[in-house]
């Protein structure tokens, strides 16, 4: 069977969500029983996800397979079954590497190298590569339509056409149609200017979805059909909800999926959305809310710690309870105390990189574990938790990681030995930071006399890494007498995974990100117990 190709893009704004509406069609599909996946292309210059400022560009998110990638990746993993891997995300930046690789190797044998048809030639590569064995790829262009940087993109997908036979194809321009107030109007215009631009490269969109402030009415509907020449029924509305779990269900109640099981000719029971009916019930009747201190140094960019945030909010859902995250400025806490954290039932410590703001999250543990508040630590979180039950329990002097003191006395933290080579691109001199990294999913074993043991209900698990220092763990054999236990261990036994005070309500902290496996449909045992624990605490 020939593979079929869904193609989004964005047109007149960013920021319309893209990544979500692509997520939540494949959602539908899913639940047709296809086979899915998203390929995600992103057209910024930048080689590698892993290093970019999470303030600007929010969240890495971690696949099993290790690779960095964009954090939309992460909302295809919550809202469909098939993971992400590598495979799934590519930028501007690893299409020329390629090429540029390949240049250099020869393999041209001296012809031009173009844009077209060199460039766009890997990328359709890359998409073929990625969707092979799916029924159905779904491949969210990054970007507006109109941005120098996506048009080679736009341009070997327009080519995937008369490749693939069009009929394999379904080209999606999600835009906005705003409205205005004053005129009491939805106006289309902007939609008819983005659809000429697209048409100017060779694309006419199969199906227009509208983003809103409002349901388009009849007569909006009939002007973009008309003017973009678009079939009606292909003119899909998606007005501003209140929660994104509902996205799916106005998907299929307008139609979209059958539309497109028509147009390449598939046949399928319809969509059984029962998994999410639930979660918008659990969303909406809470029975309690908790109010969770979130420390990190990137609080200006919620999307920095998206899936963590996100996986609060499972964890929420799955005790019908209502999450209110604090994003708390670390260094805020080192000015002004522990007072931030007054009115807070839990607290958590996400992952991060680099010395500013460490103390103030060693205030946070601090308090945390002598208050009797349920703490969560990852990554980082757990490395913390490290230090200040060192330093301030055991007493060990200069206890520190060498990240944030290379020379300290007692290097608690240091760098993990055996580097990881895989995440170098060849052909480029590595960056001094890229390549040595304990990334993706491991293997971790847990401790039969253990909180984890319980929560998880098993013994073994696999969760994601991604870090660069890990415990020295010679020093941690006999802590669980000082009241620190280790209850998760690698499968050689020599990384330290878990970390619990069993002496406390709650005190867990990982060296993984159990985060990047949260779903709103099932949520993560780790951040449903701590949420419990929360609200327990709340009620004591
Ligand atoms: N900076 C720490 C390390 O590299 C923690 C990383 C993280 O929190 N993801 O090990």
């Amino acid at each position: 069977m020939k593979q079929n190709y869904i193609f989004i893009t964005g047109g007149v704004i960013s920021s319309l969500g893209k990544g979500i509406t692509t997520a939540s069609l494949a959602a539908v599909l899913e639940a047709r029983n296809f086979h899915v996946t998203i390929i995600k292309l992103d057209p910024y210059i930048n080689v590698d996800s892993g290093t970019m400022n999470p303030n600007q560009h929010g969240e890495v998110f971690v696949t099993e397979d290790g690779a960095e990638t964009d954090l939309d990746l992460g909302h295809y993993e919550r809202f469909i079954n098939t993971k992400m891997s590598g495979k799934n995300n590519f930028t501007t930046g690893q299409i020329y590497s390629e090429v540029l690789y390949k240049e250099r190797q020869g393999d041209y044998l001296g012809s031009t190298i173009q844009v077209i048809p060199h460039i766009t030639n890997i990328i359709k590569e890359k998409i073929i590569y990625g969707g092979k064995g799916y029924d159905i790829v779904l491949v969210e262009i990054g970007g507006t339509v109109g941005d120098i940087e996506s048009l080679p993109f736009l341009e070997a997908i327009r080519q995937m056409s008369v490749d693939m036979g069009s009929e394999h194809i379904i080209y999606i321009h999600l835009t906005l149609v705003p409205y205005i107030s004053t005129a009491n109007e939805l106006k289309t215009k902007p939609t008819q200017r983005s659809v000429k631009e697209l048409l100017s490269i060779g694309i006419q969109p199969n199906v227009i979805i509208c983003r809103s402030s409002r349901a388009i009415p009849e007569s909006e509907r009939n002007k973009i059909s008309l003017f973009c020449n678009v079939p009606k029924q292909a003119i899909i509305s998606l007005e501003d909800v209140d929660s994104v779990y509902k996205i799916p269900g106005m998907i299929k109640s307008q139609g979209l999926d059958n539309y497109i099981c028509n147009f390449f000719k598939l046949t399928a029971p319809a969509a059984n959305l029962s998994k999410w009916d639930r979660v918008i019930y659990e969303e909406s009747n809470p029975i309690g809310k908790v109010n969770i201190g979130v420390i990190g140094k990137y609080v200006t960019l919620p999307d920095a710690y998206k899936s963590v945030i996100e996986a609060l909010k499972h964890g929420g859902l799955k005790n019908r309870i209502a999450i209110n995250i604090k994003l708390i400025d670390s260094q805020k806490v080192e000015l002004y105390g522990v007072k931030l954290l007054q009115e807070v039932d839990g607290i958590l410590i996400p992952g991060g990189f680099g010395s500013r703001g460490i103390d103030g999250k060693l205030m946070g543990i601090k308090y945390a574990r002598e208050n009797r508040i349920p703490y969560l630590g990852i990554c980082l979180g757990m490395q913390l938790a490290i230090l200040e039950f060192a330093r301030n329990v055991i007493g060990i002097e200069e206890a520190n990681s060498t990240e944030f003191m290379p020379n300290c006395k007692n290097p608690l933290i240091f760098l993990v030995k055996d580097k990881n080579k895989k995440n170098n691109i060849i052909g480029i001199k590595p960056n001094k930071l890229i390549g040595n990294m304990r990334l993706g999913s491991i293997k971790c074993k847990l401790i039969n006399d253990s909180k984890v043991r319980q929560i998880y209900n098993t013994d073994k698990i696999f969760e994601r890494h991604r870090h660069r220092y890990e415990v020295n763990n010679l020093i941690w054999e006999n802590t669980q007498y000082l009241g620190l236990k280790v209850t998760g261990r690698s499968k050689n036994n020599k990384s330290i995974e878990i970390i619990e005070i069993p002496d406390h309500p709650w005190f867990i902290a990982c060296q993984f990100h159990p985060e990047f496996q949260s779903n709103p449909r099932y949520g993560h045992p780790l951040f449903i117990d701590f949420i419990k624990a929360a609200y327990k605490y709340q009620n004591r």
